[in-house]
């Protein structure tokens, strides 16, 4: 089975982990991910995908062509222009990183509308601690921009190259169930966004929602159906340090456990390995201040990883899967978890060694990784391992919720399964919380 890694958000969000992408990795750049939209002649006839390169080699996704603005005045323009000439448009961010195909234009016509310049980090203010970011900012960005001038974003997903318009678009979140929960949206105060509109009104018309009013819990967690965020304002924290340690426990009683650990340590998340009936609970709680430590996480499966080695990883997979080989199937995730425990998920006590727990750090340079992002060199000689350039990793839908009140009875069914068939080919699973569920 796979590793589930359990996150606390508004529901229990159980996400499939990527199982070979710790067996070997290297600490050069690599090549960025590829642009999504490509176009046959200048920014038209184009067709567009998403990170992994699911669409459009299984399922075409076109558009007529991609305008990229650099400031919300050239957004509206042209969101006005597609409005008067009837044309559908779907925003597409930078590397365009959610599984489902919500970035297709209804047609073989509509227009693409790339954050990819809207790119800024427009206002910080250290008093109110708020600062406005341009939506195609990535989550990198506003960490490192936050840091610099002593603010934190409480949660935010684990993955650095996730754009502000999208990660509210989907809802995404980190792993909570402290205060008003992992989700980012919840730390948004103010947002701009820019929609079609009726002639009179010049065919398009920024919206400027702040907290009084009540249509912004909607419009921030919208699939980018209600129109193009252009601006976005969070309300941060002061910047504060966390203790990491993970603890690797056997998951008999992990149906009684889930829930009262997600409320006993505020960063709280799992790694479940059903087939091997173990457990790693990762105990996070923010410390003073003055405690001394400076770690970082730099999540194993989210760094450069040798072309090569993830191809022979993916034909071994493929192999195992064509023959019914669970017994392979086993012994790889055991390689695989071993290596993750002994390389502490890519956690070092100072940026460069792993010497035991806990481990103690700013929280900027915890909460989130992604250096496959980086590129240092022109080649596919490393790659982040889903990289559809390569052959590599490749997966399906790999996120579902479960409401608090059932993730008891969902371990228990899937210890089950497990009971019946210990060789049943189900792999790692993260769970992660947020408290909407609790509301
Ligand atoms: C390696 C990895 C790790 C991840 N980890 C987590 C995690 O820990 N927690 C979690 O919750 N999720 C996680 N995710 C999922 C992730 O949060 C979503 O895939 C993400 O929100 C997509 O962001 P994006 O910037 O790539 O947006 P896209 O996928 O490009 O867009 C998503 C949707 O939002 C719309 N949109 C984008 N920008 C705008 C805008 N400015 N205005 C209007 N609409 C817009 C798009 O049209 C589209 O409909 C992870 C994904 C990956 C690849």
């Amino acid at each position: 089975m796979p590793a589930i890694p359990m996150l606390f958000s508004n529901k229990f969000n159980v996400l499939l982990l990527w199982k070979c992408l710790c067996l070997l990795v290297v600490l050069v750049g690599c090549n960025p991910p590829g642009e999504p939209v490509k176009c046959s002649t200048k920014d038209s006839n184009c067709t567009v995908t998403n990170s992994y390169g699911m669409f459009p080699d299984r399922a075409i996704c076109r558009a007529g062509n991609v305008a990229y603005p650099t400031s919300e005045q050239e957004l509206v323009s042209i969101v006005s222009a597609a409005t008067k000439s009837k044309r559908k448009m779907k925003v597409v961010t930078h590397f365009s990183h959610s599984i489902p195909k919500l970035v297709c234009p209804d047609g073989q016509d509509g227009l693409l509308v790339s954050t990819k310049n809207l790119n800024r980090v427009l206002k910080t203010d250290t008093d109110a601690m708020t600062m406005t970011v341009e939506s195609g900012v990535t989550l990198r960005q506003l960490i490192n921009e936050a840091a610099k001038a002593g603010l934190a974003l409480p949660y935010a997903p684990y993955w650095w190259g996730l754009t502000i318009g999208g990660l509210l678009g989907t809802g995404a979140h980190g792993s909570s169930l402290w205060g008003k929960g992992s989700s980012v949206h919840d730390y948004v105060v103010e947002m701009r966004i820019v929609s079609p509109a009726k002639a009179e009104d010049g065919y398009a018309k920024v919206w400027e929602l702040n907290e009084r009013d009540k249509d912004l819990d909607a419009a921030k967690v919208s699939l980018g159906v209600l129109g193009v965020i252009s601006q976005v304002t969070f309300k941060l924290q002061p910047l504060f340090k966390r203790s990491i340690t993970y603890v690797r426990k056997d998951d008999t009683d992990l149906g009684d456990e889930a829930v009262t650990f997600g409320k006993l340590h505020e960063f709280a998340d799992i790694f479940w390995y059903p087939s091997q009936r173990k457990a790693i609970y990762r105990i996070d709680d923010r410390v003073p201040i003055n405690v001394s430590g400076n770690g970082v996480y730099n999540f194993t499966p989210f760094r450069s990883t040798l072309s090569l080695v993830l191809a022979l990883v993916r034909s071994s997979e493929e192999t195992q899967e064509s023959s019914g080989d669970a017994e392979g199937k086993c012994l790889n995730a055991k390689l695989v978890t071993s290596t993750l425990q002994s390389s502490a998920y890519g956690l070092t006590n100072n940026g460069a060694i792993f010497t035991g727990y806990p481990v103690i750090g700013f929280h900027n340079r915890l909460q989130s990784s992604g250096t496959c992002l980086d590129s240092l060199e022109d080649s596919l000689i490393t790659a982040c391992p889903w990289d559809p350039r390569i052959k590599g990793e490749f997966f399906h839908q790999t996120t579902f919720s479960i409401s608090l009140s059932v993730v008891k009875s969902f371990i228990q069914d899937v210890q089950k399964l497990v009971s019946m068939d210990p060789k049943i080919t189900m792999w790692a699973r993260t769970l992660q919380w947020d408290p909407h569920a609790l509301r």
